[in-house]
């Protein structure tokens, strides 16, 4: 017998949808399963201060050696200032390393509490959340536990459940916490809210680890995005932070991202450093340099850096746009559900309370391809495509 006889096929990924939108042949199909961000004709975005930057690394004629294992140190600086802010007291005591995109943050991070977490090493994550959380902490030797967030009755914030599960959590317990734009149901908590989480996180003396995908995105300001982040760290708390250049720079398939964990003084900063490098160096030795370059142009450039903060509140505005305007269509076409969680949630997904049902409805007689979780992009809608969703959606949910 052949040496994988036994490996057992595994279930269809997410990208299921793209080959079953792909065989599609009719002509205004739409697909709203994908993460990534489309302008108004549907087609994916470079942006404007990301070819400046390129252009300029690529003049440079900068040579390909290795980068340190921690990456593009003007880089991670940057990033760190960007999440953190200017002035933050995180700054001279916050340990940061390059990583493979979000997802290598987090991997890393899960390795790195499961190595020297000295509480439980077990990690709550919402229900629900991004796929891939529970798939990476769980490789990476996290338990995972899951708290409440979402009511799907109101298809809104289950602020009750969340902070009673904060509270009932054992004393010393790990919580990842979406920074902004929650993945998938595009619901954040309030600033109101968010004060009460780090009273509960503080009060159960757990530790936080945000996972900020989507800074900038959620509101179009990299500033308002990163609050829970910086409120936290005002609070006394020393979170870890996952961050991702994916979508606010559209950086995706360069996977520019860092890994930082605020420590309580520079004296333990050095130790921790020390410990990620020892952690990273056997996972992949050393990260990308060219994405982490291009980033680190935008941010340490002074002009460019205002061109793409103008850039990054162009594609949150369009999204904001193409929610009010979805809502809209609905009303015109005299839905009468009440659709204003699709203009109350926040970044690349609106969360539609569909049911799966009626997601496979969408699919099979509409053309309309996204989760079956009710999940769509909205960064695939458009002001061509828009009014045949809307109707789309109407016809099956009456
Ligand atoms: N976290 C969340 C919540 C996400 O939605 C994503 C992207 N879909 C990521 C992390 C990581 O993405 P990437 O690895 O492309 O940066």
């Amino acid at each position: 017998a052949s040496t994988w006889a036994n490996v057992p096929q595994g279930p269809p990924a997410i990208l299921g949808i793209t080959e079953a939108f792909k065989a599609d042949s009719f002509k205004e199909k739409i697909n709203l399963g994908v993460g990534a961000y489309r302008d108004d004709q549907g087609k994916p975005y470079v942006l404007p201060s990301v070819r400046t930057a390129e252009d300029k690394v690529v003049k440079a004629k900068l040579n390909k050696e290795y980068a340190g294992i921690t990456g593009v140190p003007e880089f991670t600086k940057a990033a760190a200032l960007l999440a953190y802010g200017p002035g933050s007291s995180a700054l001279d005591r916050v340990a940061i390393t390059q990583s493979i995109s979000g997802t290598g943050a987090l991997r890393i991070g899960g390795a790195f509490l499961e190595r020297f977490y000295p509480g439980a090493k077990k990690i709550y994550i919402p229900t629900p959340s991004w796929a891939n959380h529970a798939a990476v902490f769980k490789d990476s030797g996290l338990e995972v536990e899951k708290y409440r967030y979402y009511n799907k009755d109101t298809i809104g914030l289950d602020f009750e459940g969340l902070i009673a599960d904060i509270k009932g959590a054992p004393k010393g317990s790990i919580f990842l916490l979406h920074a902004c734009a929650h993945n998938p149901t595009g619901v954040d908590p309030t600033a109101e809210q968010w004060k009460e989480i780090s009273e509960a996180v503080k009060s159960g003396e757990h530790y936080a680890f945000f996972d900020m995908a989507y800074q900038g995105f959620a509101s179009g300001d990299t500033d308002k995005d990163a609050f829970p982040v910086r409120y936290f760290v005002e609070q006394g708390h020393n979170p870890c932070l996952a961050q991702s250049f994916a979508k606010n720079m559209g950086l995706y398939g360069e996977r520019v991202g860092a890994f930082s964990v605020v420590c309580a003084d520079a004296e333990e900063k050095k130790r921790i450093d020390s410990q990620i490098k020892i952690l990273v160096r056997p996972l992949y030795s050393n990260p990308p340099v060219h994405g982490a370059r291009i980033a680190s142009e935008i941010l340490n450039d002074p002009a460019l850096n205002k061109q793409w903060l103008g850039e990054v509140k162009g594609m949150a505005d369009r999204i904001i746009t193409m929610r009010a305007l979805l809502k809209k269509e609905l009303e015109n076409l005299g839905s009468k559900h009440d659709w204003s969680h699709i203009t109350s949630q926040i970044g690349m997904f609106a969360y539609t309370g569909l049911t799966p049902e009626q997601m496979d409805k969408l699919a099979k007689e509409h053309s309309v391809y996204a989760t079956r979780d009710g999940r769509i992009s909205v960064a695939g809608i458009t002001s061509g495509n828009v009014k045949r969703l809307a109707a789309a959606i109407h016809a099956v949910k009456p």
